[in-house]
């Protein structure tokens, strides 16, 4: 979602003018200077469009001096946001900081709104006009304080920014399920045991019409659709042919899902192509519910060495959680419809603007990034710009090491938690 940076001198009514932006309770904490606002980013919505405000004051200054550390910040909220709104108070009029961020702005390759604020009366009006001199085109008469003419103001916002890129939207009908897993691992087991034994006998008498590709499974009251399993409920074994058939079949059926179910064989170590299918898996960025089938097989002994494999065989997909069944005895079978339920709210889940940065802000003061080069790289805000996977941008002034990355994650999911779900990443970098 596109990103709108909001800076100006303080005492200007930028945060009054942000809480006005937002419209609702998510209030900005007061402009206190020298003080670090512990928030800085938020969401905010205008005509069905959703942005991210972010209020540079929040910013900690890399420069000394005001008019210097102001036009600091409009240079980073230039190269930051998608559009900049300089806020000017009109009572007081172009102030030389004014002038200073104007300077910076007037090179912006993207769109700058000037807005006047506090103008609290109709008398004022003369002393807008006189703003065009700033040279960032017309200047938007608002008073924050008192609602005046934020719709406008909101209306020329939105036409400014790009639009948000569509996400993919939720499929309607059954959620989607792939059931994957290397050959005789127990797949056709398992859906049979899931459609219940009648249900495939019926199908085989019925041999002569032709077979939906998708399942449809109700699992503890609730419909899914296990896609791609034509060949799975015919136990056709040989239409699979070469490892190299599988495997697209198997990224097929995992693109056409929304929740993998990935099963492994408890009895046997892992192998080459177990790994093979959760790297499919986590490449993918679906949900995911690993299942430990042949359970009825695992005794004490092998239980222990298991423990050991999944350890290191399972570090990209520490966040699935691990389900152990039989699709022989249905030990557990039971289990794995709340376990792709809870994958699904993660992949689903979206954390609001406000409260992402209000813990991310407290966990880079008490972990700050890495320095790199001799240089501190500073994070400056983040937002979740998309679920399905839910994806973090984080906003930085320099690189972020993959260690650190992992810290973020580790952290996010503490924090947060998105068992079930991939989460990804991605750092912007702005000097
Ligand atoms: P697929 O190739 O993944 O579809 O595997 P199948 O479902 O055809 O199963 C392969 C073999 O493993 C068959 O002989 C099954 O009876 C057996 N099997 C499947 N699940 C289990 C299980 O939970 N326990 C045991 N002991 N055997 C199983």
């Amino acid at each position: 979602q596109p990103v709108l940076a909001v800076v100006g001198r303080p005492n200007v009514g930028k945060s009054t003018l942000v809480n006005r932006i937002l419209g609702r309770r998510e209030a900005v904490v007061q402009d206190t200077p020298g003080v670090t606002r512990d928030r800085v980013a938020y969401d905010a919505q205008w005509s069905g469009r959703r942005f991210t405000v972010v209020d540079t004051g929040g910013w900690e200054p890399s420069a000394t001096g005001l008019q210097a550390a102001v036009a600091a910040q409009a240079e980073l909220a230039m190269n930051t946001a998608d559009a900049v709104l300089v806020v000017v108070d009109a009572s007081v009029g172009a102030t030389a900081t004014d002038e200073a961020v104007a300077k910076v702005l007037r090179r912006s390759k993207r769109p700058v709104l000037l807005a006047a604020n506090k103008v609290d009366d109709d008398r004022l009006l003369s002393d807008v006009a006189s703003l065009w001199s700033l040279g960032l085109g017309e200047p938007h008469a608002v008073s924050a304080l008192h609602g005046r003419s934020s719709g406008d103001l909101l209306d020329a916002i939105v036409k400014a920014l790009p639009e948000a890129p569509r996400e993919r939207e939720a499929v309607a009908g059954p959620r989607r399920v792939a059931l994957v897993g290397k050959p005789n691992v127990g797949k056709s087991s398992l859906l049979n045991k899931l459609t219940g034994e009648e249900r495939s006998v019926v199908d085989s008498v019925a041999g002569t019409t032709v077979d939906p590709v998708d399942s449809l499974v109700e699992l503890d009251g609730q419909v899914w659709r296990f896609v791609d399993t034509a060949g799975l409920r015919k136990r056709v074994h040989t239409a699979s042919g070469t490892e190299y058939y599988a495997s697209l079949r198997t990224k097929a059926a995992i693109d056409s899902s929304e929740v993998v179910i990935v099963l492994l064989d408890a009895s046997e170590p892992l192998s080459e192509q177990d790994l093979r299918v959760l790297t499919s898996v986590v490449e993918s960025g679906r949900a995911c519910v690993l299942a430990l089938n042949k359970w009825d097989l695992v005794d004490e002994d092998r239980r222990h060495q298991l423990e050991k494999e999944l350890d290191r065989g399972l570090v990209r997909v520490t966040w699935a959680e691990r389900v152990n069944i039989s699709a022989l005895t249905g030990r557990s079978v039971r289990k794995l419809a709340p376990a792709l339920r809870t994958a699904l709210a993660s992949w689903d889940q979206r954390v609001p603007t406000g409260q992402l940065n209000a813990w991310l802000s407290e966990l880079i003061a008490a972990t700050p990034p890495p320095v790199r080069g001799g240089k501190q790289p500073k994070v400056l805000f983040a937002t979740q710009a998309g679920i399905r996977p839910p994806t973090l941008v984080l906003f930085t002034t320099g690189f972020l090491e993959a260690g650190y990355r992992r810290f973020i994650e580790r952290k996010f999911r503490e924090r947060f938690g998105f068992e079930g779900s991939p989460v990804r990443i991605n750092v912007r970098v702005r000097e």
